[in-house]
């Protein structure tokens, strides 16, 4: 049996010569496209990612099915009607569903708690424009499903997002179900419609309301349907502490505006890359890895609460020990990595240690 030692260097000189990862993240992007939740296309990626940790050896191998609702993108239409007439390129978010709209717009800036606590009553029966996200390098603020909850409860019959990033790209981001859980597809569609415009778009708007009080008009139409999705799960079964269990994961699906490449194909791959590595080691390693590449984590974390339902109550999967999840791997440009550790301070020390040692740059938190 090798030692330690010996298999560290094995698993450290078989990770720097390997083409694995970007091999199968370029099928992932290019043969499979946006997979987003409950698609064909993520549907054909789970079975590519499954295919794949069968052949590096992984056990126990399986798709972890689980029912939802999916949504499939049609036109939208937002055109100015005061005080200036003209369209503006823009997209549904998903969720939104169908129809026709037209109101004034209120504009409440960045969207904070603060920013509709200014409005009051003014947003309702109206239509809300907002920043989508305004976080700039270390700062925390409200998510843009936090904006559209507010705008949902100020009233408001519609909801444009303007990009934060400077350019022509729209925003996309998929907006909450207005009664998850229930019988009916439209009971899956966000409760009022939500729109994505770029930055410039987002300018052009602002400027022209300094001309009088402008109104828009929205005409969206896309569907929800149920479908299914899948966690790919796989084993490296441990030695000593077999029962004990090691979770990495990534989430495998996308926005379905993009091909997702670092959001998060790079994490998905790098998970099975590590599938891949440890597998040789099955029996030697101390306790059993887990490999789970999610699906759904794009529209409400659904693979994640799915695989957790598994380590809940009796933990029949085993006792979990420790969960790494890969989300926006390999998006730095060198050194921006951030290994943000949550519930014991203790790990935080602990990749900081491991930082130190392999003399790597990246930041770590820690945060409950
Ligand atoms: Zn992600």
């Amino acid at each position: 049996m090798a030692t330690r030692n010996e298999i560290n260097q094995q698993i450290a000189g078989n990770a720097w010569t390997s083409s694995y990862p970007y091999e199968n993240l370029l099928r992932l992007c290019d043969d499979f496209g946006h997979r987003f939740g409950g698609s064909d296309r993520e549907h054909r990626a789970s079975e590519f990612l499954q295919s794949k940790m069968t052949e590096y050896g992984l056990r126990n191998v399986h798709l972890d099915r689980f029912p939802m609702y999916s949504w499939s993108r049609g036109s939208c239409f937002l055109a100015m009607t005061e005080p200036v007439e003209r369209s503006f390129s823009a997209i549904s978010m998903p969720y939104t569903g169908s129809g026709s709209y037209e109101a004034e717009v209120v504009d409440v800036g960045e969207g904070e708690a603060a920013d509709f606590a200014e409005i009051g009553d003014a947003a309702r029966g109206k239509i809300v424009l907002t920043d989508a996200e305004t976080n700039r390098p270390g700062e925390s603020k409200s998510h843009r499903t936090d904006k559209f909850q507010r705008a949902v409860e100020a009233g408001a019959i519609a909801c444009i997002f303007i990009n934060q990033n400077p350019g022509m790209l729209h925003i996309s981001g998929a907006l909450y179900a207005q009664k998850p859980g229930g019988p009916n597809s439209s009971d899956h569609e966000a409760a009022i419609p939500g729109i994505g415009i770029s930055y410039e778009a987002g300018a052009t708007i602002r400027r022209l309301a300094q001309r009088g009080t402008p109104s828009v008009r929205i005409r969206v139409e896309n569907s929800t349907f149920r479908s299914h999705s899948s966690n790919v799960v796989g084993d490296i079964p441990g030695g000593e502490l077999a029962n004990e269990m090691i979770l990495l994961g990534g989430h495998y699906d996308g926005h379905d505006i993009s091909q997702g490449a670092s959001d998060n194909a790079a994490g998905a791959v790098t998970a099975l890359e590590v599938g891949r590595l440890l597998s040789p080691f099955a029996g030697q390693l101390k306790r059993t890895i887990r490999i789970v590449c999610f699906g759904c984590e794009e529209i409400g974390l659904l693979g994640s609460w799915q695989s957790s339902r598994g380590f809940a109550g009796n933990q029949p999967d085993g006792n979990l020990r420790l969960m790494v999840n890969l989300d926006g791997a390999g998006r730095g440009q060198g050194g921006q990595e951030v290994v943000s550790a949550t519930a014991d301070p203790v790990l935080q020390r602990f990749f900081e240690q491991v930082a130190k040692s392999l003399n790597l740059k990246f930041v770590s938190s820690s945060s409950l």
